[in-house]
C-alpha cells in the first residue's frame, strides 16, 4: 500500500470518528436475548429491543473484528432476519456499498425496534466466524449474535445481554453475571465493546482450573469445554505451569490491567482452531487430545502463553491505528510487527520461563523461524517486512498456504520474534547488562490497573519509551528490518544470545521421520531444506521452495508425489532418494500427478537431507539461556 493512499484512509478514518464523537451520548440500554438452547443442531437465535426514534436508521452488523485485523465478520451466516415496531414488520434494505449495514425506517410513534435473526453456525472456516459449535459445547461470539445502531462509539452503547443454554451445560466468561436461573443468565449491562471482548465458553464437559498464584491477589481460571470428559484431564504439572505463566507475567510487566482473567479454551476436533485475544479472557482452541501428546501440550502452552500477553500488548497497548473504536471502519494494521511480533516473542519466552517450554524446545522453535524466513522464505527478497503486516486485511494467508515461501503471510509474527529478541540482546550489549527488554516491558505495559483500560500509542512513542531504557537510533534499528528486502533471516539476537543456527542431517528432537508438519512456517516438512517441498504423508505438495531444486524440475503446490524413483511415495522413500542422491550424481526421480497428468520430474539434488538447529558459540556468553530463566519463585 503507498503511503498517499494510507493519508487518504486515515483521514477518512479521522472523519468518520469526528462525525460520531460529536453527536453520540449514552442512550438507552438496548436488550439482548441469545438462544442458545439449541446450538447442538448449529442454530442460534437472536432477539433484540433496540431504543429508537422514528426516521431512518441504519444499523450495523460488526465487520472488523478486533485481533483478527480483517473484515470478517460473519455476515453471510445471519439468516431469517427481521425488524419490527409495536407490533408491525418494518421493511429492510441493505446498504449497496457496505454489506454489514442495513437501513429501516423507524414509524412514526415508534420508541423501540424489536430485531430477530438467527446465526447459523459454520461447518469449517477460519477465525471466531468459523465452526464453534459441536454436538457438546459452543463458543459464543457476541458479535457474530447482534447488530448496533450507527452513530455512536462502541463504549456509548450499553447492551444488557441474556444468553439461554441447553439443559445442564455450565460455562465461563469474563462478563460479569447479575443473575442465573437455571439454564438462563443475565450478564450485567455492559458497554458493546466490552461485551463484544468477552466472549462466552459452555458445554456439557466443562472444568474450571484455578492458576492464581499464591499470594497474587487478583484470580486467574482456566474455563475449559470439550467434546469428552476425558479431554479436559489436565495433569498437576501442567496445572503449575500456567500457574507458572501467570506468576511470570507479573514478575515481567509489574502490572495487570484486568479485574480477573479467563483463559477460555477449547478442546474439539470439530471447531476452528486458533486463539483470539480479550482484554479480560481469551478464545484459545485446540484438538481434543491436547493434553495427551508432548506436542499438543507444547502447542497449547505456546498458545495460551502468546493470548495471554496479548491483555498487555495489544488490548492494553495498542497502536492508535488498531484503535478505531467501531467495527465498521477499516483498521490500519502497519504496526502489527509490534502488536503480534512483540506478542509472538514475549509469549515464547514467558512459555520457556514458566516450564511449558524446555530450553531445548524454546530454541528449536527459534531455529524452526530462522530457518522459515532464511532459505524458506525467498519472498523476503521482492516484499519487504512492513508490507506483509500494511496489506494482511486483504491477503491473510490463513485461508491457503500454497506458495506462502514465494507470496510470504503474517511474516510479522515471527520475524517480528527475530527482531525483538535483536531489540533485547541489543539493549542488553547498550547497557553492558544492566539492562533488557523486562525494563522495557515493566514501562511499556505498566501503569495502575483501572480494569481493561487502552492506552493507544505510535511509532514515536515506542522508540522514546526505547530509548529511556538504553539510547540508541531505535527508528533506523526498525525502519533497516521492516524495509529490508535479504534473503538472510534477521538471527542478529540468536548470534548475540550465543548461539548460530545451522544444518545437518539430523532432524530436531520431537521430529517425526515423517514428511508433513514440523519445521515452522507454511507446512514445513523434512524435505523444505532439501529439495525444496513441503509435502504431505500422502505425497501432497503444499509448498515449493521459489527457484528450489523440486521448482526447477517443475513441482509446484497442488501436485501430488506419486512415486519415487520408480516406487510408490512413501515420505520415508523419499528421504531415503535424497540421503542416496548425496552418494552420486544420478538426479531423484518423481514420478507427479499434476491435475489429471502424469509427469517425471528429475530432481537434480545432492545436498543430502538438511535440517535447522540452534548451535552453540562458545565464543560468546549463553545469553539466550539466560533470558529464559524464570524471574518468578515457582
Ligand atoms: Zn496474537
Amino acid at each position: 500500500m503507498n503511503s498517499s493512499l494510507l493519508r487518504r484512509i486515515r483521514l477518512l478514518s479521522l472523519a468518520i470518528f469526528l462525525s460520531v464523537a460529536g453527536q453520540a451520548a449514552t442512550g438507552p440500554t438496548i436488550t439482548l436475548t441469545l438462544d442458545a438452547t439449541q446450538a447442538p443442531t448449529k442454530v442460534l437465535r437472536t432477539h433484540m429491543t433496540i431504543p429508537v426514534k422514528p426516521g431512518p436508521l441504519t444499523l450495523y452488523y460488526p465487520k472488523w473484528i478486533p485481533g483478527e485485523h480483517e473484515p470478517s465478520g460473519p455476515v453471510a451466516n445471519v439468516a431469517g432476519l427481521k425488524f419490527s415496531a409495536g407490533g408491525q414488520t418494518i421493511p429492510w434494505r441493505r446498504d449497496s456499498i457496505d454489506m454489514f449495514a442495513f437501513h429501516v425506517d423507524i414509524p412514526k410513534g415508534a420508541d423501540a425496534l424489536e430485531v430477530d435473526f438467527e446465526y447459523l453456525e459454520p461447518v469449517g472456516g477460519p477465525f471466531s466466524g468459523g465452526a464453534s459449535a459441536t454436538a457438546k459445547l459452543l463458543v459464543v461470539s457476541w458479535n457474530q449474535n447482534l447488530l448496533y445502531p450507527g452513530g455512536a462509539l462502541a463504549e456509548q452503547i450499553r447492551v444488557k445481554a441474556t444468553l439461554k443454554l441447553p439443559s445442564g451445560w455450565k460455562f465461563g466468561t469474563a462478563l460479569p453475571v447479575a443473575h442465573q436461573s437455571g439454564d438462563e443468565i443475565d450478564f450485567e449491562p455492559a458497554e458493546l465493546n466490552r461485551l463484544v471482548d468477552s466472549p462466552v465458553i459452555c458445554g456439557e464437559y466443562y472444568r474450571v482450573v484455578d492458576v492464581t498464584p499464591p499470594g497474587e491477589p487478583i484470580h486467574h481460571e482456566i474455563d475449559m469445554a470439550a467434546d469428552s470428559e476425558d479431554a479436559l484431564e489436565m495433569s498437576p504439572e501442567l496445572k503449575q505451569d500456567f500457574t507458572n505463566l501467570v506468576a511470570e507475567t507479573g514478575k515481567l510487566f509489574g502490572s495487570r490491567h484486568y479485574r480477573d482473567y479467563h483463559f477460555l479454551l477449547t478442546l474439539s476436533n470439530h471447531v476452528a482452531h486458533f486463539g483470539l485475544e480479550h482484554h479480560e479472557s481469551d478464545d484459545s482452541r485446540v484438538g481434543e487430545d491436547a493434553f495427551s501428546s508432548p506436542r499438543g501440550r507444547r502447542s497449547v502452552g505456546g498458545l495460551l502463553s502468546h493470548e495471554f500477553v496479548h491483555s498487555w500488548n495489544g488490548k492494553f497497548r495498542r497502536p492508535k491505528d488498531l484503535s478505531a473504536p467501531y467495527y465498521d471502519a477499516p483498521e490500519i494494521t502497519d504496526m502489527l510487527w509490534v502488536y503480534e511480533g512483540l506478542t509472538d516473542y514475549l509469549g515464547n519466552m514467558l512459555a520457556a520461563r514458566s516450564g511449558l517450554w524446555t530450553p531445548q524446545e524454546y530454541r528449536d522453535d527459534l531455529a524452526s523461524v530462522a530457518a522459515s524466513l532464511g532459505p524458506g522464505r525467498p519472498g523476503r527478497t521482492w516484499r519487504p517486512l512492513q508490507d506483509t503486516t500494511d496489506a494482511i486485511p486483504l491477503m491473510s494467508s490463513f485461508g491457503g498456504r500454497s506458495w506462502g515461501n514465494w507470496r510470504r503471510g503474517a511474516d510479522y509474527y515471527e520475524e517480528g520474534n527475530l527482531i525483538w529478541l535483536e531489540v533485547n540482546t541489543t539493549i542488553h550489549q547498550l547497557t553492558h547488562g544492566q539492562k533488557s527488554l523486562d525494563d522495557f516491558c515493566r514501562v511499556f505495559h505498566g501503569g495502575p490497573n483501572n480494569g481493561p483500560e487502552l492506552k493507544p500509542y505510535t511509532f514515536d512513542e515506542l522508540v522514546s519509551t526505547l530509548n529511556q531504557i538504553a539510547p540508541y537510533d531505535w527508528a533506523k534499528f526498525f525502519h533497516d528490518r521492516l524495509t529490508s528486502t535479504s534473503p538472510d533471516a534477521p538471527v542478529g539476537g540468536i548470534e548475540a544470545g550465543g548461539w548460530k543456527v545451522e544444518f545437518t542431517d539430523k532432524p530436531p528432537r520431537g521430529e517425526g521421520q515423517g514428511g508433513g508438519g514440523g519445521g515452522g512456517g507454511f507446512g514445513g516438512g523434512n524435505t523444505l531444506y532439501s529439495i525444496g517441498l513441503a509435502i504431505s504423508q500422502s505425497g501432497d505438495v503444499s509448498d515449493s521452495i521459489h527457484d528450489g531444486p523440486a521448482y526447477r524440475a517443475g513441482i509446484t503446490p497442488g501436485m501430488t508425489v506419486v512415486a519415487v524413483n520408480g516406487r510408490k511415495y512413501t515420505a520415508e522413500l523419499l528421504r531415503q532418494a535424497i540421503d542416496d542422491a548425496a552418494k552420486g550424481t544420478a538426479p531423484i526421480e518423481l514420478l507427479v500427478l499434476n491435475d489429471d497428468y502424469y509427469r517425471t520430474c528429475s530432481v537434480d539434488y545432492h545436498g543430502g537431507e538438511k535440517y535447522p538447529h540452534l548451535v552453540r558459540d562458545e565464543s560468546k556468553p549463553d545469553l539466550l539461556d539466560d533470558i529464559i530463566k524464570p524471574l518468578a519463585t515457582h
